[in-house]
């Protein structure tokens, strides 16, 4: 089994003419983590699943995914769409026995069952009568019971009310710990993840801007405030700075110690994701075993 759940080396992803997608894209995901892939509307956060999940086929670069190609890795990754394809006309039980007959030997019925079970839902109600938040339940449901080493779900939560996303977060993550599952989830809300995940991509206009732990990559920054001028900043990164009353505040990736003028602290996830959206052309950060190491099967 690779160590590595997901490989990406230049990988970019044009549609038509026009519009890139991905560009040039470089990261590792380590296995079993739980990710968050995280970026505005638009940034290329679909197009990265989609690519992950061998539904679709880079322009240029090269992805990897459990190891292969992500086309021959399909039987053993579970992808829920956003807008979560299922029958209409499918009862959810036979909604079910169709994902145990897609996947003989490794269906876990139990966890599936008791993903719809715990909504309430009506085993004989047709898919199409169902709403929003019950049909990702069902989706959920199948992909939990796949048992597969790579989960990809492309903004799971959107259409759940808290405490459903609470409850299903719950038993994904308890199931991701059991089977050591790799997850990778996706969301336009900064920071809406970050309680489940520990792991983070960055994606905004295409690229990859933040990669790594969590804790890593918020250890990697530091708030500061003081007197400034920015040039007292030297030698550190200043991914952001603004003037304040008392002077000047900044998010700096630090270079070795911050003098003493500066008062420092460790910022949060939030503030860190908010100060790299706002600044575009700061150098992206993959923290260290997040950059390709190897070089990656051609897609
Ligand atoms: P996100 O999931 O982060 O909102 P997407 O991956 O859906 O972003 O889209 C990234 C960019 O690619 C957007 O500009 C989007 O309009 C474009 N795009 C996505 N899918 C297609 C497609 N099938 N055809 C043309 N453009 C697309």
């Amino acid at each position: 089994m690779s160590d590595t759940a997901i490989e990406a080396n230049g990988l970019t992803k044009r549609y038509g003419r026009g519009r890139t997608a991905l560009d040039a894209c470089s990261f590792r995901l380590p296995a079993g983590r739980v990710c968050a892939v995280v970026g505005p509307n638009g940034a290329g956060k679909s197009t990265l699943l989609a690519l992950a999940a061998g539904l679709d086929r880079p322009s240029s670069g090269t992805l990897s995914v459990l190891g292969t190609h992500p086309a021959e890795a399909r039987h053993r990754v579970a992808y829920v769409a956003q807008d979560k394809p299922l029958h209409p006309q499918l009862t959810v039980a036979a909604t079910l026995r169709f994902g145990a007959e897609l996947n003989p030997g490794r269906w876990d019925a139990a966890v599936a069952e008791r993903v719809v079970g715990d909504g309430g839902l009506d085993m004989g109600a047709r898919v199409r009568t169902l709403s929003g938040g019950e049909r990702t339940r069902v989706a959920l449901a199948l992909a939990l019971g796949k048992r597969a080493e790579l989960l990809l779900l492309d903004e799971p939560m959107a259409d759940l009310d808290p405490l459903a996303r609470h409850q299903l977060m719950g038993t994904l993550m308890a199931g991701a710990a059991e089977h050591g599952t790799t997850v990778v989830m996706s969301s336009h809300i900064v920071g809406e993840l970050a309680e489940s995940c520990d792991h983070l991509l960055l994606v905004a206009a295409g690229r990859i801007r933040l990669g790594g732990g969590i804790d890593d990559l918020i250890g990697a920054h530091r708030l500061v405030t003081g007197p400034g001028p920015a040039d007292r900043l030297h030698p550190h990164t200043v991914v952001e700075s603004r003037p304040t009353g008392r002077g000047l505040s900044a998010m700096i990736r630090p270079e070795g110690p911050v003098g003493d003028a500066w008062d420092v602290q460790e910022p949060s996830l939030e503030e860190l994701l908010l100060a790299h959206l706002r600044t575009p052309d700061t150098a992206p950060l993959l923290t260290p075993g997040t950059t390709p190491a190897t070089p990656a099967v051609t897609a």
